[in-house]
């Protein structure tokens, strides 16, 4: 953009009463960081960029910093944010404000490895080689909690059984998720529908589908979207895998179909078996043969693994059925245009970016290397005779994602080695954590 462009944008903006342009960016673990710059420091910030320290990517939920190669033990250093202006959107929550991503750079000028959005555009341009795009609709579920007394400080909000489904102010009695629904609208995340979920307490809000980099963008701006809309309310928006013992967890699930160059579905095929394409069957064999690997990016918390497990609506095997919700990977019905998968695994705690990239990097896999997937499921699911089990901890996870050498080439092998250090540091400090139900199991009888 040039300067003359810049100062004329920003004199528009300037005259529809916009005075700050919020920048934001995920880290690894899909928080949103960024800076709120007054806007007539804009030309400066896409200048110069905005300075960082690097290690912000690798800074854990409680603040400390993992020493992540390239970040605390070379000292340190900054990265910079550049403000990508074709992300401005509006802010609606925010008067005056309007909101926009960014890309991060490290010295040079070279996209810093770890960037959950380099991520994404790098297995983009692996489909690419191949002719395809991959075209993502991201589903998010996640609980409301209000504050209240004693430990741990949030409950369930409108915690009421079987509003599964129930619209208006019975399961929502502030109308919440309404005014959600409208706000991420006006901030153009074309999102289409939202609704109570299974359990007291839960939502989900369901994006339109997009190519996989912006259905990338805007999954991660409904994440922090939700967030800080609850905020305005008190509220407690977690999208935590499974926050509660006594109602299950949160999905993060994603429609993949892949397209030609021509934009048409090649995932369908009226005379192919179940009316698939060979390229849609490779794509379903290439996340079921890497979904070992796969799970350490889409459940990516210690906590994940909890969600897991039979009659969940949530994986525990990797399977695939058509139509069937008890499997891994779902074939939904519709065909032509609406040919695709929907991939169950994912919880609603991952890195959209990284999740998004990871599923794409299997199908492309898949497609690459023409695997064939197994025979499909049928009926209810979840009998451990009938497929390999899914990893069932953090720590299997990482290890298959480290043993996994073709996947972390197409992730890109600097950001595998990252994120596995950042998240075995987690899984070594949980480790060594006394908690709650140590105490409660072992303290009055042992
Ligand atoms: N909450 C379930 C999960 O964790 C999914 C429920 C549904 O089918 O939407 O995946
Ligand atoms: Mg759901």
């Amino acid at each position: 953009m040039s300067q003359a462009d810049i100062a004329a944008l920003v004199d528009e903006l300037r005259s529809r009463g916009v005075d700050v342009i919020r920048v934001s960016y995920p880290d690894l673990i899909g928080v949103d960081r960024g800076r709120d710059v007054l806007l007539e420091e804009l030309e400066s910030a896409l200048g110069h960029g905005i300075a960082f320290c690097r290690a912000v990517y690798h800074t854990t939920p409680m603040g400390d910093v993992v020493p992540v190669a390239g970040g605390i033990e070379a000292g340190l250093p900054d990265i910079k944010a550049v403000p990508d202006l074709d992300t401005l959107t509006d802010l609606p929550w925010e008067p005056g404000a309007l909101w926009c991503l960014a890309d991060t750079q490290v010295a040079g000028d070279e996209a810093a490895g770890e960037s959950p959005r380099e991520v994404a555009r790098r297995v983009s341009g692996k489909l690419g080689e191949l002719g395809l795009r991959a075209v993502v609709g991201p589903e998010l579920e996640f609980y409301l909690l209000e504050e209240c007394e004693g430990s741990p400080g949030w409950k369930r909000y409108a915690d009421a059984p079987g509003n599964v489904y129930v619209v208006g102010r019975k399961g929502d009695p502030r109308g919440i998720l309404l005014t959600m629904l409208r706000h991420l609208r006006d901030a153009s995340l074309h999102v289409t529908a939202a609704n109570h979920e299974f359990c007291g307490g839960q939502f989900e809000i369901n994006l339109d589908h997009s190519e996989m980099v912006d259905a990338a963008d805007r999954a991660f701006r409904m994440k922090s979207a939700v967030q800080e809309i609850a905020r305005y309310e008190g509220m407690l928006a977690t999208f935590m895998a499974k926050p509660f013992n006594d109602e299950g967890g949160s999905g993060f699930h994603l429609h993949v179909s892949l397209v030609d160059e021509a934009g048409d579905n090649v995932f369908g095929d009226p005379a192919g078996k179940d009316g698939l394409s060979d390229t849609g069957r490779h794509a379903i064999a290439g996340v079921l043969a890497h979904a070992p690997a796969l799970a350490a990016i889409l459940n990516p918390t210690i906590n994940s693994y909890k969600r897991f497990g039979p009659d969940t609506l949530a994986p525990w095997l990797i399977d695939w059925g058509l139509d069937n919700r008890s499997a891994m990977v779902r074939i939904p019905p519709e065909r032509g245009p609406g040919s695709r998968m929907e991939v169950r695994l994912g919880d609603a705690t991952a890195n959209a970016h990284l999740a998004i990239a990871a599923v794409c990097a299997a199908a492309y896999l898949g497609v690459r290397d023409r695997l064939e997937p197994p025979a499909a499921l049928e009926g209810y699911g979840y009998d451990p005779e009938s497929a390999p089990m899914l990893p069932q901890s953090l720590p299997e996870a990482l290890d298959a994602l480290e043993a996994d050498k073709e996947f972390g080439e197409v992730v890109g092998s600097y950001f595998v080695e990252s994120f596995l250090t950042y998240k075995r540091n987690e899984v070594e400090r949980f480790t060594r954590f006394v908690t709650d139900w140590e105490f409660r199991e072992y303290a009055y009888h042992l």
